[in-house]
Protein backbone atom coordinates (compact mmCIF):
# COMPACT_ATOMS: atom_id res chain seq x y z
CA UNK A 1 0.00 0.00 0.00
CA UNK A 2 1.12 3.67 -1.14
CA UNK A 3 0.72 6.07 1.47
CA UNK A 4 0.17 9.18 0.23
CA UNK A 5 1.89 12.30 1.72
CA UNK A 6 0.12 15.87 2.67
CA UNK A 7 1.49 18.64 0.75
CA UNK A 8 3.52 21.27 2.90
CA UNK A 9 2.63 25.15 2.58
CA UNK A 10 5.11 27.59 2.57
CA UNK A 11 4.90 28.55 6.37
CA UNK A 12 5.72 24.70 7.33
CA UNK A 13 8.38 24.70 4.26
CA UNK A 14 10.25 27.14 6.26
CA UNK A 15 9.97 24.47 9.30
CA UNK A 16 9.41 27.56 11.58
CA UNK A 17 6.51 26.08 13.88
CA UNK A 18 8.93 23.09 14.64
CA UNK A 19 11.68 25.18 15.07
CA UNK A 20 10.08 27.42 17.90
CA UNK A 21 8.30 24.63 18.89
CA UNK A 22 12.06 22.96 19.73
CA UNK A 23 12.84 26.29 21.19
CA UNK A 24 9.93 26.19 23.86
CA UNK A 25 10.75 23.07 24.86
CA UNK A 26 14.68 24.24 25.61
CA UNK A 27 13.07 27.42 27.54
CA UNK A 28 10.45 25.25 29.48
CA UNK A 29 13.66 22.78 30.86
CA UNK A 30 16.35 25.48 31.07
CA UNK A 31 14.66 27.36 34.29
CA UNK A 32 14.22 23.75 35.86
CA UNK A 33 15.43 22.62 38.58
CA UNK A 34 19.18 20.95 37.72
CA UNK A 35 18.90 16.98 38.07
CA UNK A 36 22.12 16.17 36.55
CA UNK A 37 24.74 14.97 38.83
CA UNK A 38 28.60 16.11 38.12
CA UNK A 39 30.61 12.97 38.35
CA UNK A 40 32.47 11.71 39.96
CA UNK A 41 33.23 15.78 41.54
CA UNK A 42 29.69 15.05 42.73
CA UNK A 43 29.00 11.71 44.24
CA UNK A 44 25.59 9.68 44.95
CA UNK A 45 24.76 9.74 48.94
CA UNK A 46 24.54 6.07 49.28
CA UNK A 47 21.56 4.56 52.08
CA UNK A 48 22.31 3.39 55.47
CA UNK A 49 23.52 0.07 55.28
CA UNK A 50 24.52 0.02 52.35
CA UNK A 51 27.33 -2.84 51.43
CA UNK A 52 30.58 -1.11 49.54
CA UNK A 53 33.83 -2.27 49.48
CA UNK A 54 35.28 -4.29 52.54
CA UNK A 55 38.02 -2.78 54.10
CA UNK A 56 40.20 -3.70 57.34
CA UNK A 57 39.85 -1.00 60.69
CA UNK A 58 42.01 -0.34 63.72
CA UNK A 59 40.64 -0.33 66.70
CA UNK A 60 40.98 3.31 69.58
CA UNK A 61 44.91 2.38 70.18
CA UNK A 62 45.23 2.15 66.22
CA UNK A 63 46.02 -1.71 66.38
CA UNK A 64 45.14 -3.96 63.39
CA UNK A 65 42.21 -5.71 64.73
CA UNK A 66 42.21 -8.40 62.46
CA UNK A 67 43.74 -11.97 64.09
CA UNK A 68 44.18 -13.96 61.01
CA UNK A 69 41.96 -16.45 61.41
CA UNK A 70 41.01 -16.88 58.17
CA UNK A 71 37.38 -17.35 58.46
CA UNK A 72 36.78 -14.32 55.94
CA UNK A 73 39.11 -15.96 53.55
CA UNK A 74 37.29 -19.54 54.05
CA UNK A 75 33.54 -17.98 53.68
CA UNK A 76 34.31 -15.87 50.74
CA UNK A 77 32.62 -16.91 47.67
CA UNK A 78 34.64 -16.08 45.42
CA UNK A 79 37.72 -16.16 46.89
CA UNK A 80 38.71 -12.79 46.70
CA UNK A 81 40.44 -12.62 50.02
CA UNK A 82 43.91 -13.99 50.83
CA UNK A 83 45.60 -13.83 54.32
CA UNK A 84 49.03 -14.84 54.99
CA UNK A 85 49.24 -15.50 58.83
CA UNK A 86 52.29 -14.26 60.77
CA UNK A 87 53.08 -18.29 61.67
CA UNK A 88 54.39 -19.23 64.85
CA UNK A 89 57.90 -17.21 64.81
CA UNK A 90 55.82 -13.74 63.64
CA UNK A 91 56.07 -10.54 65.56
CA UNK A 92 52.04 -10.50 67.65
CA UNK A 93 51.01 -6.20 66.99
CA UNK A 94 49.57 -5.89 70.36
CA UNK A 95 51.98 -6.87 73.16
CA UNK A 96 51.85 -10.83 73.20
CA UNK A 97 48.00 -10.32 72.48
CA UNK A 98 46.80 -11.31 69.22
CA UNK A 99 48.59 -11.61 65.54
CA UNK A 100 48.21 -9.69 63.24
CA UNK A 101 47.75 -10.80 59.36
CA UNK A 102 51.93 -10.41 57.84
CA UNK A 103 49.43 -9.93 54.64
CA UNK A 104 46.17 -9.23 53.85
CA UNK A 105 44.88 -9.01 50.39
CA UNK A 106 41.61 -7.99 48.89
CA UNK A 107 41.06 -8.82 44.99
CA UNK A 108 38.26 -6.06 44.66
CA UNK A 109 37.77 -7.41 41.08
CA UNK A 110 36.64 -10.52 42.18
CA UNK A 111 34.49 -9.10 45.50
CA UNK A 112 30.73 -9.11 44.77
CA UNK A 113 29.98 -7.22 47.83
CA UNK A 114 28.12 -10.00 49.61
CA UNK A 115 29.46 -8.70 53.23
CA UNK A 116 29.93 -12.81 54.04
CA UNK A 117 33.45 -11.38 55.32
CA UNK A 118 32.04 -9.06 58.09
CA UNK A 119 29.83 -11.16 59.17
CA UNK A 120 31.76 -14.02 59.66
CA UNK A 121 34.14 -11.88 61.48
CA UNK A 122 34.61 -12.73 65.00
CA UNK A 123 36.56 -9.65 65.65
CA UNK A 124 34.81 -6.72 64.38
CA UNK A 125 37.99 -6.49 62.20
CA UNK A 126 36.66 -6.12 58.38
CA UNK A 127 33.32 -3.90 56.99
CA UNK A 128 31.82 -2.91 53.83
CA UNK A 129 32.12 0.53 53.46
CA UNK A 130 30.07 3.13 51.26
CA UNK A 131 32.82 3.00 48.59
CA UNK A 132 30.85 1.96 45.53
CA UNK A 133 33.01 3.36 42.75
CA UNK A 134 36.83 1.51 42.28
CA UNK A 135 38.86 2.37 39.66
CA UNK A 136 42.39 1.76 38.40
CA UNK A 137 44.35 2.01 34.94
CA UNK A 138 45.66 -2.07 36.07
CA UNK A 139 44.43 -4.98 37.18
CA UNK A 140 46.87 -5.15 40.09
CA UNK A 141 45.50 -1.93 41.30
CA UNK A 142 42.18 -3.23 42.03
CA UNK A 143 44.50 -5.95 44.38
CA UNK A 144 44.08 -3.80 48.04
CA UNK A 145 46.97 -5.06 49.96
CA UNK A 146 46.98 -4.77 53.88
CA UNK A 147 48.19 -1.23 54.13
CA UNK A 148 45.84 -0.04 51.68
CA UNK A 149 42.66 -1.85 53.48
CA UNK A 150 43.71 -0.78 56.95
CA UNK A 151 44.26 3.33 55.49
CA UNK A 152 40.61 2.77 54.08
CA UNK A 153 39.10 1.07 56.62
CA UNK A 154 40.33 3.75 59.29
CA UNK A 155 39.03 3.57 63.19
CA UNK A 156 36.71 1.86 64.57
CA UNK A 157 35.05 3.10 67.51
CA UNK A 158 35.00 -0.07 70.07
CA UNK A 159 32.68 -0.45 73.03
CA UNK A 160 34.51 -3.71 74.35
CA UNK A 161 37.90 -3.23 74.54
CA UNK A 162 39.40 -6.48 75.21
CA UNK A 163 43.08 -5.58 73.30
CA UNK A 164 43.30 -2.82 76.35
CA UNK A 165 42.89 -5.41 79.02
CA UNK A 166 45.18 -8.11 77.61
CA UNK A 167 48.12 -5.79 76.82
CA UNK A 168 47.15 -4.57 80.42
CA UNK A 169 47.32 -8.06 81.75
CA UNK A 170 50.29 -9.20 79.95
CA UNK A 171 52.56 -5.62 80.89
CA UNK A 172 51.61 -6.96 84.80
CA UNK A 173 53.63 -10.28 83.91
CA UNK A 174 56.06 -9.01 82.43
CA UNK A 175 55.19 -9.92 78.60
CA UNK A 176 54.89 -7.00 76.97
CA UNK A 177 56.41 -3.57 77.10
S1 LIG B 1 32.25 -8.94 50.49
FE1 LIG B 1 31.94 -11.11 49.94
S2 LIG B 1 33.08 -11.36 48.03
FE2 LIG B 1 33.80 -9.44 48.95
S3 LIG B 1 35.62 -10.04 50.14
FE3 LIG B 1 33.85 -10.12 51.55
S4 LIG B 1 33.15 -12.27 51.47
FE4 LIG B 1 34.47 -11.92 49.67
S1 LIG C 1 39.27 -10.06 59.05
FE1 LIG C 1 38.21 -11.10 60.74
S2 LIG C 1 37.54 -13.07 59.87
FE2 LIG C 1 39.13 -12.23 58.50
S3 LIG C 1 41.06 -13.15 59.24
FE3 LIG C 1 40.83 -11.16 60.25
S4 LIG C 1 39.83 -11.63 62.20
FE4 LIG C 1 39.52 -13.41 60.89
Amino acid sequence: MIVKRNKLNLWERLYLPAIIGGFKVTVRHFFKKKVTMQYPEEKWVVPEGYRGAPYLVKDQEGRTKCVSCQLCEFVCPPKAIRIIPPGPSGAPDAGNVEKAPHEFEINMLRCIFCGFCQEVCPEEAIFLMKDYSLTGTRREELIYDKEKLLALGGVHQDRIRKWKKKADEAQAQGLAP
